[in-house]
């Protein structure tokens, strides 16, 4: 799924493409992926002669800004824009089209069908859902040290899974995630109240830095993501640990193991991300239970 990199890089590449191009028609062949208004007929006459001034990011939403309108849009696992001419073939998997009055038409593909597209009137997608319970943003001033503990205070579950939360923060995803906490040096199963003050700050700095590190490399080309222009990213020779089950770890060479924290994939050096002490108490008294 693309995470705050990806959609990120998908913003930047829809802002070179379609910025001032005005909406002749458009075309929904898949009606599920048109969340609002509730029917796409409505959704394509409101759209029809409206220009879209500028393409902005919320997490992993896309805001389309157009004269009157906001088109937030989730490409969830697979989905992705492309320009093409009027006339080229149509993928079968291209299940939305916005034709252009200039002969041109953006698509939208999602082989797993998982995309969805909300239309609000100015102002009213922050307030509204999917937008309107999005924590902070990672990549914004309003995100520092303070900020990132201060949310995540006296939650009860694992760093892995808060982390996760986009309610919390928006934009992390399950690459991300163990990147950033392998960089902090924090075991994903820590608790909240295990982190010290010098790990919350080093957790902030890695969030940060490997975000800004991915977008600056078109993100990461893990499974099928690939740009508005269908360029791939190149993050993902640059992950450390992430994908890298059973290889040496870049910093000290223990290997990486994968395991499943909160239902989800998870790569962790054990030597770099120590086990949290409640955990290593509760190991040791399973081996005491099973030596029994
Ligand atoms: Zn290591």
């Amino acid at each position: 799924m693309p995470e705050l990199p990806e959609v990120e890089t998908v913003k930047r590449t829809l802002n070179e493409l379609v910025t001032d191009k005005t909406i002749a028609a458009v075309t929904v062949s898949l009606p599920r992926i048109i969340q609002r208004p509730a029917e796409p007929e409505q959704f394509a006459g409101a759209l029809a002669g409206r220009t879209i001034r500028t393409v902005e990011r919320r997490g992993k939403f896309l805001r389309l800004i157009l004269d009157g309108l906001v088109l937030v849009s989730h490409l969830r696992m697979e989905g992705r824009y492309g320009l093409y001419r009027t006339g080229e073939p149509v993928d079968k998997h291209t299940h939305v089209i916005f034709h252009f009055q200039d002969g041109t038409e953006l698509r939208y593909k999602d082989v797993r069908q998982f995309g969805t597209m909300h239309l609000f009137e100015p102002g009213e997608d922050l307030m509204l859902p999917p937008l309107n319970k999005l924590g902070l943003e990672p990549l914004e001033e309003e995100f520092t040290p303070e900020a990132l503990r201060g949310r995540l205070k006296g939650k009860t579950s694992k760093m892995k899974p808060l982390l996760l939360n986009q309610s919390y923060i928006a934009g992390l995803g399950n690459i991300y995630v163990d990147e950033a906490l392998f960089q902090a040096g924090i075991h994903p199963e820590a608790g909240v109240d295990e982190l010290k003050p010098s790990d919350w700050k080093k957790l902030y700095a890695s969030i940060r830095s490997t975000l800004e590190r991915a977008v600056e490399a078109g993100g990461s080309s893990v499974k099928s993501y690939v740009n508005g222009q269908g360029d791939a990213g190149s993050f993902q020779h640059e992950l450390l640990v992430y994908g890298r089950k059973n290889e040496p770890c870049r910093s000290c060479g223990t290997l990486i193991t994968k395991s499943v924290v909160g239902g989800r994939g998870t790569h962790v050096c054990l030597q770099c991300q120590p086990l949290p002490h409640s955990l290593r108490i509760a190991s040791k008294q399973q081996r005491l239970s099973v030596i029994k």
